[in-house]
């Protein structure tokens, strides 16, 4: 158990300029200045996958699920007469279990990719995926912390600044538009369409291969973004990996271009890599040496198999870890946080800069399909929530979506979320300068 409360700390640590040495114990040892309830319940020993009971309890006007708990009635926490601050409620259980993502590795569901379904997830059974349990979960504990020591407890900033934001491209698609969008259109009947495609083809300048534009929106927000590069253009049991070759000169040319900008380059695992070390570092072997990061395509995280691979290959981070059917928090957490193996029962040395929102969520029809004037309103109060706790927000944004054939009025909302975040004072930070400011 003992694993659990250090994981909790490591990253209780991590959130906010706490006193040193911090004495805090879980368990109620009757001596230290804060102390935390364990409960008694033999849930992690047992390995199930969802706990058995669940407790609603308010915390600033926002209803907050337990799940250690058996009943809301005693205050968060009350102070003893030696001083002592006790929290009645073991946050540190409920903070394991959602960050660590205990229910995908003990929950046998999956989808046809090998994906935990988020309709599985206690967030889409309880309804709280736009909320961070976990950051109000710390925040009851940094008052305590504030209670016990007498001292205000400040959180860490961004380079002076309250919340974070890492602009991410997959790149998928580079050389097809003429022909995914294009050939549709013909069918349509809007033959200039497809001719307009087809020349701009034939002149080598396909509609997709606009990393530059991308570039440009990136430099009205003096924002450098986090490219992800996808070096396997053969299929993968019939689902397409690129539409180009990582290694012709035209792609090479585009990450050395973007790389000297500032931009980060990240490897973008291919389908099967999420279970298949050697196949993901041979990827890896062909981006420039200094790649530290990856997300898989189509999201292809395997809760069992693919946290130790990642460690295994000694990469930083991974910036996996959404729902591609719901934009929010998987991990209950609008922070970057360590990976746990289950195995070993130990923090990995990995990052996950977990992602909130995907624009293939917003529109694909299997997701949300909401329409762009109704985006906004959509994602406010998840982007509110990483505002209030000083968090990090994780957008991907595929290159096509800034074109005029991806995403309808993809590179309007793009800019309307973007603008958001800019006037609310946000710093654009690189997926590997996240984790800079974290370690
Ligand atoms: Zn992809």
């Amino acid at each position: 158990m003992n694993s659990i409360f250090d994981y909790v700390l490591f990253h209780f640590q991590r959130l906010y300029h706490l006193p040193s040495p911090l004495e805090i114990s879980y368990g109620l040892d009757g001596r230290s200045r804060v102390q935390v309830t364990r409960t008694t319940s033999t849930f992690f020993e047992r390995q199930q996958a969802k706990p058995v009971q669940t407790v609603w309890k308010e915390w600033h006007g926002s209803n907050l699920t337990l799940f250690f708990d058996e009943s809301p009635d005693q205050p968060w926490f009350t102070q003893t007469e030696q001083g002592h601050v006790v929290v009645h409620y073991d946050l540190v259980a409920s903070a394991f279990y959602l960050l660590s993502g205990w229910q995908e590795f003990y929950g046998p569901e999956r989808d046809s990719f090998g994906r935990y379904p988020y309709k599985a997830s206690q967030q889409a059974r309880h309804r709280f995926i736009t909320k961070p349990l976990v950051n109000y979960y710390l925040d009851i504990l940094r008052e305590a912390v504030a209670l016990a020591y007498g001292q205000e407890i400040l959180p860490r900033s961004w380079n002076g600044k309250p919340f974070a934001t890492c602009l991410t491209h997959d790149v998928d698609f580079c050389q097809s538009a003429w022909k995914v969008a294009g050939k549709p259109a013909l069918k349509k009947g809007n033959l200039g369409v497809f001719l307009k495609l087809a020349q701009q083809k034939l002149r080598g300048q396909d509609a997709w291969f606009n990393l530059p534009q991308v570039e440009r929106e990136l430099k009205q927000l003096h924002a450098k973004g986090t490219f992800f590069f996808l070096p396997e253009a053969a299929p993968y049991e019939g689902h397409p990996n690129a539409d180009y070759d990582v290694s012709a000169p035209e792609i090479q040319n585009e990450i050395k271009r973007l790389a000297a900008a500032g931009h980060e380059i990240g490897l973008h695992g291919s389908h099967g890599t999420g279970t298949n070390a050697r196949k993901l570092q041979a990827e890896r072997a062909k981006l420039p040496a200094n790649v530290k990061g990856n997300r898989f395509h189509y999201l292809r995280f395997d809760p069992v198999k693919t946290p130790a691979l990642l460690a295994e290959l000694n990469l930083l981070y991974d910036s996996t870890l959404g729902f591609p059917e719901h934009y929010g928090f998987r991990n209950s957490y609008c922070h970057p946080f360590r990976l746990f193996n289950f195995r070993e029962r130990q923090m990995l040395p990995v990052w996950e800069v977990p992602l909130n929102l995907m624009d293939v969520t917003l529109h694909h029809p299997y997701y949300l399909q909401l329409p762009s004037a109704e985006v906004m309103p959509a994602v406010t109060p998840m982007l509110e929530e990483i505002i209030r706790f000083g968090g990090v927000f994780t957008l991907l944004w595929h290159n096509e979506n800034f074109s005029d054939y991806g995403l309808e009025e993809g590179k309007s909302i793009f800019q309307e979320i973007t603008r958001f975040l800019q006037n609310r004072q946000t710093c654009f930070l690189t997926a590997g300068e996240v984790i800079g400011l974290t370690e």
